[in-house]
């Protein structure tokens, strides 16, 4: 069984977003970056397919020489091989491109990514990978078991969960559910050291176009202070939604 997981290197959910150069560029000064919560999930739920099958898996990112701490920290956890393809991320169309470029010389049978990454929060580059390589997707996975080469996989969908199921090779964008957050795994010391000497090849990225051109960025307006009322205060509260936050 080969495994390809992809994995997004992005900024910790709680760093303060700033733009600069007239709102076009994220200023990624004294920002912490992690792997993409929701492709943990989806390497975990590899090491477990591994654990219970046999295989390997291999880690692959889009991204700067920065990335590696990201791409190390997957190889602690259990990755057995990272790939970086370097180039700046900077499209989901080009990156996409890259990675099923490098995933169409491989022959993997499972191709596992998150929903979405929670930088651009495109979720554009799974089903894209999916169509250059032409197999089948399955979008916000929530559970997956493998039968021989018959994959069943769980999708969550509006109100309610998606049985479906479908033939090796095939990508799937997971999400919480597809483990559990107990289920993470967090690297030991053994798993750092050994993750030292786990290859890390660095590709240099084919001349792809990109179809996008970020403008500009623009944050959300400040929220404004919160008033508190007496719950029996019916009569203030109907004021204050009448005269300060004009809804009705
Ligand atoms: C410096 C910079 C400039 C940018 N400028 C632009 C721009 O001009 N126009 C524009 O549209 N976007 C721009 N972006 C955003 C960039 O296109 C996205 O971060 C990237 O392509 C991921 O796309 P997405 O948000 O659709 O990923 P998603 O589709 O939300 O990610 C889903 C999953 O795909 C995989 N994945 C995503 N990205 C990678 C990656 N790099 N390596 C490996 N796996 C990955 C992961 O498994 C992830 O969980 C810029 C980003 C950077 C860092």
């Amino acid at each position: 069984m080969k495994i390809l997981v992809c994995i997004s290197h992005v900024p910790d959910t709680t760093s303060k977003i700033v733009f600069k150069n007239d709102l076009t560029e994220f200023d990624a000064s004294g920002v912490t970056f992690v792997m993409n919560p929701y492709d943990e999930f989806g390497l975990t739920k590899a090491m477990h397919i591994k654990e219970s099958l046999g295989g390997t898996i291999t880690v692959a990112n889009v991204g700067l020489a920065v990335t590696e701490s990201t791409l190390r920290k997957a190889l602690a956890i259990g990755a057995d091989d990272a790939v970086r393809i370097n180039a700046e991320p900077t499209d989901a169309s080009y990156v996409a491109g890259l990675l099923a470029e490098y995933a169409g010389t491989q022959n993997f049978d499972l191709i596992i990514t998150g929903r979405e990454s929670i930088d651009y929060n495109g979720g554009a580059v799974p089903g894209m990978i999916a169509a250059h390589l032409n197999i089948p997707f399955v979008n916000a996975c929530i559970g997956f078991d493998l039968n021989a080469e018959q994959a069943t996989m769980i999708r969550e969908i509006d109100g309610g969960k998606e049985t479906l199921q479908g033939k090796l090779p095939l990508l799937i964008a997971g999400q919480k559910g597809l483990v559990e957050e107990k289920d993470l795994r967090i690297p030991a010391m053994r798993g750092i050291m050994m993750a030292r000497k786990k290859p890390l090849t660095v590709l240099e990225a084919s001349d792809r176009e990109k179809h996008t051109n970020v403008l500009d960025y623009q944050l959300p307006e400040e929220k404004g202070a919160c008033t508190l009322i007496d719950a029996d205060d019916v009569e203030q509260l109907v004021q204050l939604l009448h005269s300060e936050a004009k809804v009705i």
